[in-house]
């Protein structure tokens, strides 16, 4: 075997071994990809006090008995990670992730009552396990576990001595802003990101989905849907007789016209300027031009001077949703080209239905 051939297998060999070790790390901490994943980290949370502990006991002590206690916890805190990988997480409620730092502080606790108080050294990772409340609870949570914390701080030094008075002040404190701070952080992004999200999808003058969301739902179109497209007649003659505002004020009454109109499960969004489309599902062509009926009737309430006409057609045998789109946009112009104020379902369906205007 070539020495080229030889380098390139180990080569492969090793970038096999980093991607297992990198998937394994993952599955672990789920901290190794983006995002955040409590349980993920509560995991994380639990192995570093493992590591920092069993890795600087050796500089308190050497004696025996200590040893002992250490390991008993260890393997108590390693059955529980293990079992951890078992528990369905995501079914469970957002509180349920608190077990993990509940039982780091338990930990540091067992460490102070059987040796002797040895916990204290260990004491700075409380704040540890508050950042990580702040970081997976809603706002106030750190307020109502400090008593359960402060009763294994306690414990970790071995009980309670007057001289502890001041550190247990400025501990508290200092969990307590810590974990308020960045439960405040993470609310405020979670609400920036609904914000985002919202005006990513939605649009702002009628409130309906916008183009955007209309792509992405449009790949949700099944056999036996129906689409439309609704288009206002003579809009640009309405801007430019009464003024754009004029014609918003038009568009955003037939958003709320339309929304008013649709079924449970009808989806609408404005397609362009003043064009509408809307997802019906499992809808035949004849009950859309039906449903468009009612529309007409309930807009010529509103604004009896305005019409719309719209094209109809169904996802029909292998016709995709983007032709399904196309082929309502056809009918669309059909009914234009019939006179307006009409509704044209598109050849496959045969049904033109005129509305008296
Ligand atoms: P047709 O009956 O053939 O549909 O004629 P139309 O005038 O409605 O259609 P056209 O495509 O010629 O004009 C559409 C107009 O819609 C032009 C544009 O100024 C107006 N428009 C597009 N978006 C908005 C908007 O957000 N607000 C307002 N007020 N007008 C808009
Ligand atoms: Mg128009
Ligand atoms: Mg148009």
């Amino acid at each position: 075997m070539s020495n080229r051939t030889k380098y390139d297998k180990r080569r492969s060999r090793r970038e096999t071994d980093s991607g297992r070790v990198r998937l394994a790390l993952r599955r672990f901490a789920g901290w190794t990809g983006e995002g955040w994943e409590p349980y993920a980290a509560g995991r994380l949370l639990l192995f570093v006090t493992g590591v920092v502990t069993i890795t600087t006991l050796p500089l308190l002590t050497t004696d025996r008995h200590t040893w002992q206690v250490l390991g008993v916890i260890t393997a108590v805190i390693t059955a529980l990670l293990l079992i951890s990988l078992l528990v369905p997480w995501s079914r469970m409620p957002r509180s349920s992730s608190l077990i993990f730092p509940m039982l780091m502080w338990g930990a540091l606790a067992a460490l102070g009552v059987f040796a002797g108080g040895l916990g204290s050294s260990y004491t700075g990772l409380f704040m540890l396990s508050f950042a990580y409340v702040g970081l997976s609870q809603p706002r106030g949570t750190s307020v109502r576990l400090a008593p359960v914390a402060v009763a294994a701080w306690i414990a970790a030094w071995g009980g309670w001595a007057s001289p502890l008075a001041a550190r247990l002040v400025i501990a508290v404190a200092i969990w307590l802003v810590l974990a308020e701070l960045l439960a405040g952080l993470v609310a405020q992004q979670a609400r920036m990101t609904d914000e985002l999200r919202r005006a990513a999808h939605v649009d702002a003058l009628t409130n309906l989905a916008n183009r955007r969301d209309l792509d992405l739902r449009l790949a949700t179109v099944r056999p036996g849907d129906a689409l439309v497209i609704c288009d206002l007649d003579f809009f640009k003659n309405l801007n430019d007789t009464f003024g754009h505002a004029a014609g918003d004020r038009v568009l955003a009454d037939f958003g709320a016209v339309l929304r008013s109109c649709l079924r449970f499960n009808d989806y609408a969004a404005r397609y362009g300027g003043e064009e509408f489309a809307l997802l019906l599902p499992a809808t035949s062509e004849r009950q859309a031009i039906s449903m468009l009926e009612r529309l007409h009737s309930s807009w010529a309430l509103l604004r009896p001077q305005i019409t719309f006409s719209a094209g109809v057609a169904c996802c029909v045998g292998d016709r995709s949703p983007v032709d399904t789109l196309a082929a309502a946009d056809r009918a669309l112009y059909a009914a234009k080209a019939g006179g307006r104020n009409r509704d044209h379902a598109d050849q496959r369906s045969a049904l033109d239905t005129v509305f008296p205007g």
